[in-house]
């Protein structure tokens, strides 16, 4: 089972801040769910220590039945996609998409055909030679994408994936983000501030609060709440 489950996890950092207090979430396996709150609300925390880029301070994560407290984050089966892209700049889109394969030991052959297929997807076919900087916003999100898809992870994380694009972009990016994840049935978190992105894009909205949850439902349920 490929879910997350996210057992009264707490972060305190250094100094004192609680930034979540035992939040729990079980996630199903194919389930795309979305945290939203206000900024310090603890939703970036949350998903970091999902991904194992901080420490949990209390309680535990399992990701498709592996606890993975104490697993390397290069050792999660997750994916992460962040705002700023974090492409390596002097390498092509297709290096940029191989990379993390290839430091697996991934042969070649299968490397190629799982390029080919994201770029299909992702419509960046024509752009495997070029290097971000001769991209646009939207279609270095789409390599950012493409390099998450490339791992067939158990889950994808999103790190506010859209918030650096102008407006018309952010709309069918949105759209183009859903329809991959319906294809592609990988259980997702996404982080966003966003409400029309939290709205659109989730199964379960999760609203936290002074790292608390405050509700959990299906969008309209939340947004209809009294
Ligand atoms: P959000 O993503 O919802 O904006 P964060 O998870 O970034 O919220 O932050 C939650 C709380 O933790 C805030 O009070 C923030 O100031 C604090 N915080 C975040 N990162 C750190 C850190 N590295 N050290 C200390 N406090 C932090
Ligand atoms: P460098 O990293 O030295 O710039 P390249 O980017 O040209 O080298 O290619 C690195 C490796 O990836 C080579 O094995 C090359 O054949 C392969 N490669 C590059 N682009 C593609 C592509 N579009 N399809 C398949 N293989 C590619």
């Amino acid at each position: 089972m490929a879910g997350i489950h996210i057992s009264e996890v707490s972060k305190v950092y250094t100094g004192g801040v609680k930034a979540v207090s035992s939040v729990s979430i079980d996630i199903a396996d194919g389930e795309f769910i979305v945290l939203v709150g206000p900024s310090g609300c603890g939703k970036s925390t949350l998903l970091r220590m999902v991904a194992g880029l901080e420490a949990i301070s209390a309680g535990e994560v399992k990701i498709a039945g592996r606890v993975v407290n104490e697993v390397e984050p290069a050792e999660r089966d997750i994916a992460m996609v962040f705002q700023n892209y974090a492409l390596y700049p002097h390498m092509t889109v297709y290096n940029n998409l191989a990379y993390g394969l290839k430091n697996r030991g991934t042969p070649k052959a299968e490397i190629d055909a799982r390029v080919a297929e994201a770029a299909r997807m992702l419509e960046i076919t024509q752009y495997l030679e070029r290097k971000p900087r001769a991209l646009s916003g939207g279609q270095r999100q789409r390599v950012a994408m493409g390099r998450a898809i490339v791992r067939k992870p158990a889950a994808f994380l999103f790190d506010e994936p859209l918030s650096n694009l102008d407006a018309k972009l952010r709309v069918s990016m949105r759209g183009e983000i859903k329809r991959l994840q319906r294809r592609l049935g990988t259980t997702s978190i996404y982080v966003t501030h966003d409400q029309l992105e939290a709205m659109t894009l989730a199964d379960r909205l999760v609203v936290l609060n002074g790292g608390e949850i405050e509700q959990i439902g299906a969008p309209l349920e939340v947004y209809h709440a009294p």
